[in-house]
């Protein structure tokens, strides 16, 4: 790609470089992340004023939304007796007429920026009728510029959301002086023909119709399409970012294993099953990394029970053969613990020794440490106690990180970093969006075993409400007389005062005594010692316990395939794909198994439409999707965590189709660059994405 002309304004300068924007007023604006003349050009107004559409206050009607533009007659604050509150009202004309227009709530320099005697203010609202005077509460409110005034020539207006200290015609001004110094020359992150050769509208075009700085030739469809030409811009960025990061990743040289080796096929004679399609096909892709010099950095995504566990000891045989050790990492106790059993039970028949660690373990962690450090303990399964500074591979060739979102970018590197570019395997049951991840994980390989394994049940689920309780509990009966494990999840440990909902211990006091005398049942929460935990489990896991009261511990690959049945409660508390979790509790045997969510008879509508969800589909992309939707992006993946970066206008759930159009011009882009050549626009572009460094690197 060709450098391009040079540019008369740096749009990365700060504001201040701008004539007229002080100390004071750059502060107001930085308040609202506009640092730069760029972050002002993505400052989209939030609507555009058409002077066609104002009225007159003389032809207002009650109850019709409206907007005039009038000037201040008088204000003063007051007290509203019918309201019991202070309030403050500005009375304002336009010579037709009188309007009031009143506020209960104000911030100061809202309203000293208003009330100036013969201020001229854009305003509109749902117009009211009080006492025979009209009137608009908490109306919308812009003090307009001398040239926007009636008779004056714009006609379209632009308004930006409240900047407190700066006036609407301020920010107008010193948009129109950074588009002046932008001149003729494009300013995007393309050349003008790249432009052009996608069909799109010019950045300075965009940024000029967007804040309406040519005047009229501007309507509401083109300034839509201007908005949406700046979404594009920024993702296009932000693809660019990404397709850079992973080229460099791409030119590093790790360790090149050799593939079927005699290890690898004794634990695939020995497995007892075989593997479904998705897992044989998520293995190939994984196996293909490991033979590369490329360090792998791939993530398994699949449902819980889908058997990804099986796949990363399957790697981790091909890392033994090769004289390299591996490490699993898992976020709990619970799960090391699980993992280390099953892991112990296919590698003991093949005489390979396996390792536990975790926290608390007293003398025996020193043998266990000397064994990594030596080599003679070629895989090692453990909680985060794997990545403290005394653990020392001998030769760690792979890493495998169980529930990968669980663990902070600066732990999963710590365990990478025990050996030099060691293959990295991420795993999840947590499903992302398949249109989020392409996103998320932009520069991410990724796996996705969609299948489950033959045999397995859907789990018949039904949402009830609290007064139901005695149908779910007669449904316990029946899993519980024919001999089956049934889970009991609350979402709090203990009683409290605050918090309205059922609680494990008390309920579990109750189901003993109460409920369930002739039955066993035991308490599982993330209070109890490691010790306790490990000691319910295995009872419940062999039979000795019949229904466990549980929090959400169980909620990750915890495998009791004697557990037949889920009861949720205060289930409306839960988002769907935690519940999704806790359900693949159940149905990991050969018998049906059911799923039970009991909901608050206070839950809202909206609350039953998401539970429903639950009763529909078992398929976890499917509920995430919803969950998606009902609670955005930010909520379901916790903003930091998982790199999600911090877009000036586009909401990524609602321009999805926007970041696949900038996804494919990325790749088209890209593919005729050399490295230098992409490193040198990527210099021209700059990195604006520095914060989300671990996007690339979610491993
Ligand atoms: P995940 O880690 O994806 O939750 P696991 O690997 O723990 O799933 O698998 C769940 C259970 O299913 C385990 O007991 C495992 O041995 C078994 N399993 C895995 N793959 C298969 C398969 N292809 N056929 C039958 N059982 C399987
Ligand atoms: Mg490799």
């Amino acid at each position: 790609m060709r450098e391009k002309e040079k540019t008369t304004v740096d749009r990365r300068a700060p504001l201040a470089s701008l004539k007229g924007v002080g100390p004071v007023i750059a502060k107001a604006l930085a308040k609202k992340g506009i640092w730069c003349v760029d972050d002002l050009f993505y400052f989209v107004p939030i609507r555009w004023l058409d002077r066609g559409t104002v009225r007159h206050i003389s032809e207002l009607e009650a109850g019709e939304d409206a907007c005039v533009v009038a000037s201040v007659d008088s204000y003063r604050s007051m007290f509203f007796r019918h309201a019991r509150k202070k309030g403050f009202e500005v009375i304002v004309t336009d010579g037709t007429g009188f309007l009031s227009l009143k506020w209960f709530q104000w911030s100061k320099g809202y309203l000293q920026r208003i009330c100036r005697k013969g201020a001229m203010l854009y305003v509109s609202g749902k117009v009211g009728n009080f006492g025979g005077i009209l009137q608009i509460v908490h109306p919308e409110v812009a003090v307009l510029n001398e040239d926007e005034t009636p008779g004056a020539a714009r006609r379209i207006i632009p308004l930006y959301s409240q900047v407190d200290g700066v006036k609407q015609g301020f920010i107008r001004n010193i948009v129109s002086a950074a588009l002046d110094l932008l001149g003729a020359s494009p300013g995007g992150i393309l050349p003008r023909e790249r432009e052009e050769g996608f069909g799109l509208m010019s950045f300075a075009d965009a940024v000029r119709c967007v804040h309406v700085a040519n005047g009229e030739d501007f309507d509401e469809k083109r300034g839509n399409d201007a908005v949406r030409r700046l979404i594009l811009e920024e993702y296009l960025h932000f693809q660019m970012t990404l397709m850079s990061r992973k080229r460099k990743v791409r030119r590093e040289r790790g360790i090149v294993f050799a593939t079927d080796g005699p290890l690898y096929r004794r634990f695939m004679g020995n497995l007892g099953f075989e593997l479904t399609g998705a897992q044989s096909r998520a293995l190939a892709e994984i196996i293909a990394d490991m033979g590369r010099a490329t360090p792998m950095n791939r993530l398994l995504q699949g449902d819980v029970g889908s058997g990804k566990t099986v796949c990363a000891v399957a790697s981790a045989c091909v890392a033994i053969d090769n004289g390299f050790q591996a490490v699993f990492m898992a976020p709990t106790e619970i799960l090391a613990e699980q993992h280390y059993l099953n892991v112990h039970r296919w590698f003991a028949a093949l005489g390979v020794p396996v390792a536990l660690l975790k926290g608390g373990m007293g003398r025996e962690r020193r043998d266990v440490l000397e064994g990594i450090r030596t080599g003679a303990t070629p895989i090692v399964i453990g909680t985060h106690a794997v990545i403290q500074a005394d653990v020392k591979f001998h030769k760690l060739g792979l890493v495998v990180i169980d529930e990968q979102h669980r663990f902070g970018v600066e732990q999963r590197k710590r365990l990478k970093d025990k050996s030099r570019r060691p293959d990295v395997l991420s795993m999840t049951a947590t499903p992302i969006p398949r249109t989020l991840s392409m996103v998320v994980y932009g520069d991410l390989d990724v796996s996705v075993i969609d299948e489950m394994p033959a045999g397995r049940r859907k789990v018949v689920t039904k949402v009830l409400s609290d007064d139901d309780r005695e149908r779910a509990e007669g449904m316990m009966r029946e899993e519980l007389a024919a001999g089956r494990g049934v889970f009991v999840v609350y979402p709090l440990v203990e009683e409290s005062e605050n918090n309205p909902v059922r609680d494990a211990k008390s309920m579990a006091a109750e189901l003993r005594h109460s409920v369930f005398p002739e039955y066993r049942v035991g308490l599982l929460h993330g209070r109890m010692s490691a010790k306790d935990k490990e000691d319910v489990m295995t009872r419940f896991r062999e039979g000795e316990i019949d229904v466990l009261v549980c929090t959400t511990v169980i909620e990750v690959g915890i495998d009791v395939p004697r557990a037949t049945m889920i009861v949720i409660e205060n289930a409306e508390r839960f988002g769907l794909s935690q519940l999704h979790q806790l359900r693949g509790r159940v149905g990991r045997g050969t018998e049906p198994s059911r799923c039970v969510l009991v909901a608050s008879t206070k839950r809202t509508h909206l609350a039953t439409k998401r539970l429903r969800i639950m009763e529909k589909t078992s398929d976890g992309f499917e509920i995430a999707e919803e969950d998606l939707k009902i609670r955005g992006v930010g909520d379901m993946l916790g903003v930091r965590q998982s790199g999600m970066p911090a877009f000036r206008i586009g909401d990524i759930v609602r321009d999805i189709d926007i970041m696949i159009e900038a996804r494919k011009m990325a790749e088209e882009l890209t593919a005729g660059l050399s490295d230098q050549e992409m490193a040198g626009f990527m210099r021209h572009i700059g990195d604006r994405f520095e914060d989300e460094r671990d996007l690339c690197d979610i491993a």
